[in-house]
């Protein structure tokens, strides 16, 4: 039989009672000197963190990263330097509107998030299960968020902020029409697709840079529940998602993704048919074929759903030589709002902890701050400074990306102009199955309910601009509903 450990303090001394407290007689009152009582106590009421004001909801495992198609004629980058290279990784997937203890079977969009740990530091991928999103200027999604949390005096989700929203917002359409569709409600996060979403880019030894979208293919196959199915699911289990994850892998049932990638080059951006930086726009197959990558895997569980996923914290901001940027709006507005919502939910070395510690050697000259636990950060103790002559580490001129051709005027440009915001959703309604269709206009309709007429004749008008099949097969389920009240 094995031994068990010690009971301590957190300062390490052993704890002689762990039942009952010091107090004065045996009918009490307490002592303040019963410090482990208060330290107990202390402690639960800091167990909570802020929770995410999106995403808030997540199951996540690490895993692997296998390489299988050379692309090293694009891009530099360690991870994809040859096949056959193992990249170990974690993934986080979520809701996007519940709080922690939302329902994990609800409609919504999930997040894909995906941190890399590669030799030249940590690559994160911060996507979707949609290639899309709802907005295509980061102005809007403070707003937008707002009409899919709780309304300040009801407490309670609106469907009516939501549908103004859309209505007077035609570029969220393509992405509405994802979340109203069968892949609004996946089975488990292993059936179920992911985006980069935005564009990005690659670069090469030469210098050259590339766009690039990057997509996972689920090789379980797609799975969704119906709005019935999943009302049914969350009445027997809220937790569907975190015990299909967590128990596939505990089976060793490891799911896996196609790692794709769609490229263009540099210049072709100038005379792409549309913005091919804007989120809310695929680039098509047929023109832009995707090209496998490699072999994603998750393998192992978290041992702290605390530690390791609650406290797992992904930016965009993180890219390694080979990788980077491009100038899609959203996607520059998140490399400053994800850091920063990991400083306030996590403190200024959230990047030390351990699922977020690089696998490759940190070298930096941040200084002190609060907790930090992990001392000298530049192999040298005289080197607190940069330029110095202590052997501190030193800038790495061969990592430097090309640079960004962007000549242009300073100014604000209406997003709404010269956008096409029907063709794309169009190609997405027009490629279902006539009973798919059918769930879209009914699971359309549904979330209509309670929302005034004006607003839904607002949104009719878009619809039928994508199709009129799409404006009047909701205009139906919506009467069908009504006759049924
Ligand atoms: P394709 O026929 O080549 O591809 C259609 C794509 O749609 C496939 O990637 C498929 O994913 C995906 N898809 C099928 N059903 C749904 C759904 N209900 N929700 C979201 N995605 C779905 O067409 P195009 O590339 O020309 O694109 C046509 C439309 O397909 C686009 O306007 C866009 O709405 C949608 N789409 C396009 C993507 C792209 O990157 N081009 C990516 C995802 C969607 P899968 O192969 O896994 O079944």
């Amino acid at each position: 039989m094995t031994k068990n450990t010690r009971l301590t303090t957190t300062a390490g001394a052993p704890v002689p009672d762990n039942q009952n407290a010091v107090t004065a007689g045996p009918r009490g009152p307490l002592l303040l000197q019963d410090y482990q009582l208060i330290e107990k106590l202390a402690h639960q009421n800091r167990e909570r963190i802020p929770e995410r004001v999106v995403h808030a909801k997540g199951w996540g495992a690490y895993g692997t990263l296998t390489i299988t198609n050379d692309i090293a004629k694009y891009t530099r980058a360690d991870i994809f330097s040859e096949v056959g290279k193992q990249t170990d990784m974690i993934a986080r997937f979520s809701t996007v509107a519940g709080e922690l203890g939302a329902a994990d079977q609800e409609r919504d969009v999930r997040g894909f998030a995906l941190k890399f740990y590669t030799d030249e530091g940590n690559w994160d991928l911060v996507g979707n299960n949609t290639p899309v999103f709802f907005l295509r200027d980061p102005y809007k999604f403070p707003d937008f968020i707002h009409t899919q949390k709780r309304h300040p005096r009801t407490n309670l989700r609106s469907p009516t902020a939501m549908w103004d929203y859309w209505s007077l917002s035609p570029e969220s359409l393509h992405q509405v029409t994802i979340l109203m569709s069968d892949r609004g409600i996946p089975r488990s996060p292993m059936h179920m697709n992911g985006y980069g979403s935005h564009t990005y880019s690659l670069w090469n030894r030469d210098g050259e840079r590339f766009w690039v979208k990057f997509h996972f293919k689920t090789m379980q196959g797609h799975e969704f529940y119906t709005n019935g199915e999943a009302a049914e699911m969350i009445g027997h289990s809220r937790e569907g998602f975190q015990e299909s994850l967590f128990s596939a892998i505990e089976r060793r049932n490891f799911p896996k993704w196609r790692m794709c990638i769609q490229v263009i080059e540099e210049e072709e951006a100038e005379n792409f048919p549309f913005n091919p930086f804007d989120l809310t726009k695929v680039w098509p197959h047929g023109k832009h074929p995707l090209i496998e990558v490699g072999i994603m895997e998750l393998n192992r569980n978290v041992d702290n759903y605390f530690a390791e996923i609650e406290q797992v914290a992904f930016s965009p901001s993180n890219i390694v030589p080979g990788v980077s940027f491009s100038p899609d709006k959203v996607l520059q507005s998140r490399i400053f709002s994800y850091a920063d919502a990991h400083r306030y939910r996590l403190g200024t070395h959230y990047e030390a902890l351990p699922v977020n510690r690089p696998r490759c050697p940190v070298n930096h000259y941040h200084k002190d701050g609060l907790m930090n636990f992990f001392g000298q950060t530049t192999g040298a103790v005289d080197a607190f400074y940069e330029p110095n002559s202590f052997q501190g580490p030193v800038e790495v001129k061969d990592a430097t990306e090309p640079p960004l051709r962007i000549s242009a005027d300073v100014d604000r440009y209406d997003h709404r102009q010269g956008n096409d915001d029907y063709t794309q959703p169009r190609a997405l309604h027009d490629l279902m199955t006539e009973e798919a269709r059918g769930r879209l206009y009914y699971n359309t309709a549904q979330s209509m309910q309670g929302v005034p007429d004006n607003i839904i004749e607002r949104a009719l008008v878009h619809y039928d601009k994508i199709r009129v099949e799409y404006g009047n097969g909701i205009r139906l389920a919506l009467a069908e509903i009504a006759s049924t009240r």
